[in-house]
């Protein structure tokens, strides 16, 4: 099956970041076979001057959170206090699942075809993945401490492994590991998971230079987690770095050296006041940088269009320097960066022939998107989930004139309420103990 889009303003985001109004772009089952050519074609859509790009990348996210969004936004130290309790105590497996297709909804809905997703019952999340039709890599969590699917970081470890070899082969859904962070794991078990995973070339996430205490406990030691993390070789291009507020010019190096990605989640961390990552460095050290909204507990949204408007405004700023991270690299960021820092960049992050069909188009019939002046501009600062029209994954359809195909929202949310039963019990309770009414 032959499909053709017409009438658009195609942003390829390829390398020579190529434009072209007034376009077309064909694609055949999964794959994109011609721009701006006359080949035979079955289906023809009129994309009424929209705009088409690549699906976008979200590198980091933890999509089965959603239940706990809006909860205790402004709780100092909320991770421990509030987060982790409630987390251990309530998230079955099937809270995880109902929610994680929320996720998944709100992610097509906002024009993201390929997350990286990092939580616990991996296997069931990388169903839902499978059957729903998104791109995924799905890194299972693994922390020292009784969670919600392991008692500790030997039995996380443990699933981790078991998940990794069951999925290793899967087209679409790319098994990870997801270690939480360079202070709730123990050194031999990072050890012991940078043997394995080294040894099958898997890929690897961590929240790392991120919390302030984080810091403090590396520097009694007069180091720094990112020294800690090359001490141990964990370094490579198959790390994810996530956050990574807080490295020195010494980290930044060393990032660079072993050719780590970062996921840069702005969203997140201004929210939670923890700070702003040195991206201008990261991306003069030529390190692979993309976009992350964090779970929806932490950036409220999966949104990457609040991403890069944040990005945009917030490292401009920050520098006080207006022409830094113009809008058409902000959009870069966002498709092939993200593509890059999770080694997918032959197959999606940008339009090209032979690429996988995961496409984008944004309405411009809206009154926030007139008129149409520099598309990459609209994107970052006018655009918002609302202008996404359609969306295909490998050539499928996905998203049409702003709704789902497949999925009925309103019974997403149905499902997802009944399974939180306990979840709304417990987190009473802990409300009760945090003295929060
Ligand atoms: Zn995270």
């Amino acid at each position: 099956m032959k499909t053709r889009i017409e009438n658009v303003t195609l942003l390829c985001c390829d390398l020579a970041q190529h434009i072209y109004t007034n376009s077309s772009l064909t694609f055949e089952n999964d794959r994109i076979i011609a721009i701006n050519e006359d080949v035979p074609y079955d289906i023809c859509i009129d994309g009424k001057n929209g705009i088409l790009m690549p699906g976008m990348v979200n590198t980091h996210t933890h999509l089965s959170m959603i239940p706990f969004r809006s909860l205790q936004d402004d709780l100092p130290d909320r991770l421990r206090r509030f987060l982790f309790p409630l987390e251990k105590e309530a998230m079955t497996q099937r809270l995880a699942v109902s929610a994680a297709k929320i996720g998944v909804a709100e992610s097509l809905l906002s024009g993201v075809t390929t997350v990286m997703d990092m939580y616990y019952y991996s296997d069931a999340l990388a169903q839902v993945y499978d059957s729903m039709g998104i791109r995924a890599l799905v890194a299972q969590t693994i922390v020292n401490q009784n969670m919600c699917d392991a008692e500790d970081e030997r039995e996380g470890f443990n699933i981790a492994k078991t998940f990794y070899e069951k999925w290793v082969n899967h087209p679409r859904i790319i098994p990870a590991f997801g270690p939480h962070g360079t202070t709730t794991l123990t050194k031999k078990t990072l050890i012991d998971l940078k043997a394995y995973t080294q040894k099958h070339n898997a890929l690897v996430c961590m929240h790392v230079a991120e919390m302030d205490d984080e810091m403090a406990h590396f520097r009694e030691h007069n180091t720094t987690p990112i020294e800690f993390l090359n001490s141990i070789h964990l370094l490579n291009s198959n790390f994810i770095s996530v956050h990574t507020i807080h490295p020195t010019d010494h980290d930044i190096e060393l990032l660079s050296q072993h050719n780590v990605g970062i996921a840069h989640c702005i969203g997140a961390n201004i929210k939670a006041a923890k700070g702003i990552a040195p991206l201008k460095s990261f991306i003069e050290q030529g390190i692979r940088v993309g976009l992350g909204t964090d779970g929806p507990s932490s950036g409220n949204t999966l949104d990457l269009f609040v991403q890069m408007n944040l990005v945009a405004k917030c490292h401009k700023v920050h520098h006080h320097d207006r022409k830094l991270f113009p809008a058409k690299e902000i959009v870069q960021l966002a498709t092939m960066g993200g593509a890059s820092v999770l080694h997918l960049d032959h197959l999606i992050g940008s339009l090209e022939v032979g690429k996988k069909a995961d496409l984008v188009l944004i309405e411009t019939d809206s009154v926030n998107m007139y008129p149409n002046h520099d598309p990459y501009s609209l994107l970052v600062y006018s655009a918002n989930a609302s202008n996404v029209h359609s969306v295909w994954v490998d050539g499928i359809q996905k998203v049409n004139n702003k709704h789902l195909v497949d999925y009925d929202l309103k019974q997403l949310k149905d499902e997802c309420d009944l399974e939180s039963t306990l979840f709304n019990q417990k987190l009473h309770q802990i409300n009760q103990t945090l003295n929060i009414t």
